[in-house]
């Protein structure tokens, strides 16, 4: 079947959904595979839990007149979201980066959101699944669409700009993240750029942090930009101010009291600020966004338990990341610190040396209470004062002992250590 004739059917339609455990009455469900189901399986209980149309790529799974047979669910799920994109011709900002992309784009949605009708990616789904849903979830009536892309390997993000088709785009940073699937740190820069390189062809506008001297190379030659950062040259001045924890910053003489902590947080807040000021979002209006924004998600979120204050930024690691937190704790002006780092997943043959240099960099900076928790780290060479388990169940009695009253805790890991478990036994 046509794209053209599949979209009239997804227009009758509530919405899309791609698992029958969460559809809606009316959904157009999408049968896709995975590497453990088939969701051409599930089509009758699609239809029982109220799907109108099944979209299906198994001739078998085709049971009654809703069903729609086509070559590939997966590709017919992005080529509509790319058609639904044409169609209702929303604005749409898009953003990727190594670090900071899931915050930055609340605190755009926020900001934009004081003056304007917005939707925005829910919560992580960023990748050539989640952006498609992310754009079939868009109405006519928004002023702007936010889709954050996320990406492991070379051309994703270009393969997801042709289906988002962005007006707007920005990259909050490279950085070491996803080593192994993009081939090195150059690596990173090239597919994260594959953005900048899909605005520079089609002409569109890009949001540049200035004092990022990676991301001004990469746009070189290109005019189209609207920059920001800390110079008074730029398009949008924002000046930084302190991290002590919160980030503060100044616009237009106006301080702006974020409830973010570290400075790496400087770059995801100034530029909401510029495409606030680009939108003519009044000063105002943009300062309660951003200092109303809280993080959730052991997204660098601060929790006290008694006397003990916990940095919770279990969400997720990497060299980058990791690095821009051991800053932070270090700027602190705390008595006691605590740190708990857990391993950085995905880093392929870089693995050895970079959890080799975090652990080195750790003891050159802080002096006791270093604890080290995975396989990665358990390999690494250490002083003896430093504490290292190969996993988090060897970790267990430990927490159970400690006195952790008074204390600045940092903990810090990927996905995958879930090392906010640690909070149980505070
Ligand atoms: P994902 O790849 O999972 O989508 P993301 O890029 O969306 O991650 P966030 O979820 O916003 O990133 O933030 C995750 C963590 O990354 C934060 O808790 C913080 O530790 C770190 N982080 C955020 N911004 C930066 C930054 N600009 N530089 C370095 N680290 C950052
Ligand atoms: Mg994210």
């Amino acid at each position: 079947m046509e794209i053209a004739s599949i979209y009239k059917k997804f227009e009758a339609c509530a919405s899309v959904s791609t698992d029958t455990r969460k559809i809606n009455k009316n959904d157009m469900y999408f049968a896709l595979k995975g590497a453990n189901f088939d969701g051409n399986k599930f089509v009758n209980k699609a239809f029982e839990s109220g799907a109108k149309y099944c979209v299906v790529d198994d001739k078998n799974a085709v049971i009654n007149d809703s069903c729609i047979l086509v070559d590939d669910v997966l590709s017919t799920l992005q080529s509509l979201a790319n058609y639904h994109r044409k169609t209702i011709n929303t604005p749409i900002i898009s953003l990727t980066g190594s670090n900071g992309k899931t915050t930055t784009k609340e605190l755009i949605r926020a900001v934009l959101s004081t003056t304007f009708k917005v939707n925005a990616t829910k919560g992580n789904l960023n990748n050539h699944i989640g952006v498609p849903l992310t754009l079939l979830s868009f109405t006519k009536d928004l002023d702007f669409g936010i889709v954050e892309m996320g990406a492991n390997h070379q051309k994703e993000i270009e393969f997801l700009c042709n289906i988002a088709e962005p007006d707007f785009g920005l990259i909050t940073n490279f950085g070491k993240a996803h080593l192994e699937g993009f081939g090195g740190e150059e690596g990173v820069i090239k597919g994260k750029s594959e953005l900048y390189d899909y605005i520079k062809v089609n002409k569109k506008i890009a949001f540049i942090n200035s004092d990022d001297t990676k991301q001004v190379k990469q746009i070189s030659n290109y005019q189209n930009i609207i920059t920001f950062g800390k110079a008074k040259e730029n398009d949008c001045t924002v000046e930084f101010k302190s991290a002590d924890p919160f980030v503060n910053l100044n616009y237009k003489n106006i301080e702006i009291e974020s409830q973010l902590i570290g400075d790496y947080n400087y770059g995801n807040i100034a530029v909401a600020v510029a495409i606030g000021q680009h939108f003519n979002v009044p000063s105002e209006n943009i300062k309660n966004a951003i200092e109303s924004y809280q993080p959730n998600n052991n997204r660098s979120e601060i929790i006290h338990r008694g006397s003990t204050k916990i940095i919770l930024d279990a969400y997720n690691a990497n060299p980058t990341s990791m690095l821009a937190a051991l800053k932070n704790l270090k700027q602190l002006n705390a008595e006691h610190k605590y740190l708990f780092l857990g391993d950085m997943f995905e880093l392929g043959k870089e693995a050895e040396k970079e959890h080799q240099a975090i652990a080195n960099l750790t003891e050159d900076n802080f002096d006791e209470n270093i604890f080290l928790v995975g396989e990665n780290f358990y390999k690494t060479t250490t002083k003896s004062s430093t504490k290292k388990f190969k996993s988090f169940e060897d970790l267990k009695p430990l927490l159970k002992s400690l006195d952790l009253s008074n204390s600045t805790i940092l903990i810090k890991g990927s996905r995958g250590m879930a090392l906010e478990r640690i909070l149980e036994f505070l």
